[in-house]
């Protein structure tokens, strides 16, 4: 828990958002500023700044993310459509929020190439 990261905030009820899915690992909620119709972000409960602290013991959270990214993409109606899973890194990624998140994107094609 970092008292001055914003997702920290969410976790502990802190602050607020549109959670969508929460269980003993991760939560889930809407992104505040949406790059497409569906955009949820997929958060670990605990603190982890970027995939580069990512350890070992992290393994099952990391699988969480991922099989609860599926699990939201079926309940919002674009797993047959199509969605696109993003881990920003660092600032050449634009990421801005330093604890770890996966995005999950769809409701309209997605653009290409990538980057
Ligand atoms: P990043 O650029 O770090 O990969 O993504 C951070 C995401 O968090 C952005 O898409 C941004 O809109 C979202 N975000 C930042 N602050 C908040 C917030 O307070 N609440 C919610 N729901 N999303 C946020
Ligand atoms: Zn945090």
């Amino acid at each position: 828990m970092d008292p001055n990261c914003i997702f920290c905030r969410i976790i502990i009820g802190d602050a607020t958002a549109s959670i969508v899915h929460q269980d003993d690992e991760v939560i889930a909620f809407h992104d505040i500023h949406p790059a497409a119709p569906i955009h949820i972000l997929i958060v670990p409960l605990v603190h982890i700044p970027s995939i580069n602290q990512v350890s070992e013991e992290n393994d099952q959270i990391i699988a969480r993310m991922f099989r609860v990214a599926k699990q939201l993409a079926a309940k919002n109606g674009i797993d047959e459509s199509g969605f696109r899973l993003i881990i920003n890194s660092g600032l050449d990624a634009n990421q801005t929020v330093f604890h770890l998140h996966l995005h999950l994107l769809g409701g309209r094609p997605m653009r290409y190439p990538m980057g």
